[in-house]
């Protein structure tokens, strides 16, 4: 394990804290997944992959991360519970005539799908909200039992003035909203039908006559609150408190808020010490948003099918472009910003190749060059161990794609470093690329072909200038001018790159 400490944005204190696992090396992380009522948007992928970093860090600097991301596939409303909204899932079920579950294990299919093509790591369990209602039904029994919620009509909730009386200082804290602005906010919901309180929240709902998905329970045939399940399946898989619980910052108030209220309520105890947030995508400035219809679909910019873009993006690219910008800053996304992402994106990896290929000489050490290769790859921990510093890593990164340039153009020799340093910069190079930010060379397939042509056609050249046949020597120049392909000759053979 590194023996440099990781720092986190703790969101609970606003400040960013040594990383202290509860029981290291082992971490419990939970991140609130998906609701799969719909295609995953771009601005979710932003906060999965985000987290997906995280994880892959933690794993890289000897953590034995347990990573638990939830699916939702009930109890997340459309609206507030009161005035009739309707379940997200049970709504789209509704409206193309599929059973809810059907629903679910379409969206959770393509959301896996696209998880995958990010190249992001599958958390270690993926629990849903269906499959945990015996345990949903038990934590809302321990509230009542405790006395901080109560049974109005069949329904449950949580009693907002018996929380704040039994813990004064924890409601609020996270989002930084104090109670006076939570009850102020909430006195807004049109109906507060059944509560004894404006900011009391639902746990448990008796489902209306017509609702698609509902289970027994002591109190009524009904379905959970929408904050309960991540209560409840966090603490049942990574204990209490564990470590680190993400999502996005969308999801401080009132989700976040509303399950640290059940946590303590159920067992008196805080259900995380870390709570990581992810800052939000933009689009046009703006949130974006499936309901707001302001969002963009990965496959869109894949193909680059919208309005919005002049060309298709690759899926690594759009990756680069995400991690170009550290995980606690809005995002804005636009075709000029992509277009710039891919080339970075190709320069870097066009750099990790190329180093594979350098090979190491004797020769005299350059003192500054040495220190400077030194210092850029500590960097690249440094930063991550920084609250997860992927821009200035990638900057770092960058320093190293210039130093691998030079060695290249030096006829692939690296003369001028040790070979302990080279060694450093080749595995610095290949772990934060790979293993860290989880970037992939993406045509491998294609690549192979074209080195492939690329060396025939050195063949030829070489062929065709040793019988004096300046005509197709020069045809194959000029050709390969107006493609941007350069040839370098040198004792070993002919090397070829493309300008960028
Ligand atoms: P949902 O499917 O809406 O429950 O959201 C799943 C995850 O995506 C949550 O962690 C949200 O905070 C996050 N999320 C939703 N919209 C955005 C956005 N525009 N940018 C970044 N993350 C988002
Ligand atoms: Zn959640």
């Amino acid at each position: 394990m590194q023996n440099q400490e990781i720092k986190i944005f703790n969101t609970l204190t606003r400040e960013k804290e040594v990383f202290k696992p509860v029981d290291p090396p082992f971490v419990g992380m939970y991140v609130c997944g998906p609701t799969v009522y719909s295609d995953v948007h771009l601005g979710n992928c932003r906060t999965f992959i985000s987290f997906d970093v995280i994880y892959r860090y933690l794993t890289f600097t000897g953590h034995k991360v347990r990573y638990v991301r939830n699916i939702t596939d009930v109890g997340h409303l459309t609206g507030d519970v009161d005035i009739g909204s309707e379940d997200k899932i049970g709504k789209k079920a509704r409206l193309e005539k599929l059973e809810p579950m059907e629903i679910v294990q379409m969206y959770t299919n393509g959301f896996h799908d696209m998880m995958r093509i990010f190249n992001t790591i599958s958390p270690s369990i993926e629990p849903s909200a269906t499959g945990h209602m015996v345990e949903q039904i038990e934590m809302v029994q321990s509230i009542l039992d405790n006395g901080l919620a109560y049974l109005e009509n069949g329904s449950v909730y949580l009693d907002s003035q018996a929380f704040f009386a039994k813990y004064p200082d924890v409601y609020g804290k996270l989002s930084g909203k104090d109670q006076d602005n939570l009850l102020s906010e909430s006195r807004d919901l049109k109906n507060q039908g059944e509560k004894k309180h404006p900011s009391d929240f639902a746990i448990w709902v008796k489902a209306p006559a017509d609702h698609l998905m509902h289970w027994p329970s002591p109190w009524s045939e009904g379905f959970p609150g929408w904050h309960l399940e991540c209560s409840v399946m966090s603490t049942k898989y990574l204990g209490s408190p564990f470590d680190i619980h993400g999502g996005g910052m969308d999801l401080q108030f009132p989700h976040h808020e509303n399950e640290i209220a059940q946590n303590y309520s159920a067992c008196g105890c805080a259900p995380a010490n870390y709570w990581m947030h992810g800052n939000m995508l933009l689009m046009n400035g703006k949130k974006m948003s499936k309901s707001d219809g302001n969002s963009v679909t990965p496959d869109e910019l894949f193909t680059g099918d919208s309005p919005l873009l002049s060309k298709a993006y690759s899926p690594m690219a759009i990756r680069f472009f995400m991690l170009q910008t550290h995980y606690r800053s809005t995002l804005d996304i636009s075709d000029d910003a992509l277009k710039a992402a891919e080339k970075g994106y190709q320069r870097l990896m066009d750099g990790f190749k190329t180093l594979e290929k350098l090979t190491f000489v004797e020769g005299s050490i350059h003192e500054s060059e040495e220190k400077e290769i030194i210092a850029a790859c500590e960097a690249c921990h440094g930063f991550m161990n920084d609250d997860f510093n992927t821009p200035q890593t990638l900057a770092s990164l960058f320093t190293l794609v210039t130093k691998i340039n030079t060695f290249n153009n030096n006829g692939g020799k690296v003369d001028s470093i040790s070979q302990t340093t080279l060694d450093l910069l080749k595995t610095t190079f290949k772990g934060f690329i790979e293993d860290v930010l989880g970037l992939k060379e993406e045509t491998a397939a294609d690549d192979n072909l074209v080195d492939g042509l690329m060396q025939l056609i050195i063949d030829i050249r070489k062929g065709a200038r040793e019988n004096k046949d300046w005509g197709t020597s020069d045809k194959i120049r000029d050709t390969l001018k107006v493609l941007e392909v350069q040839l370098k000759d040198g004792k070993e053979g002919t090397n070829w790159s493309k300008n960028n």
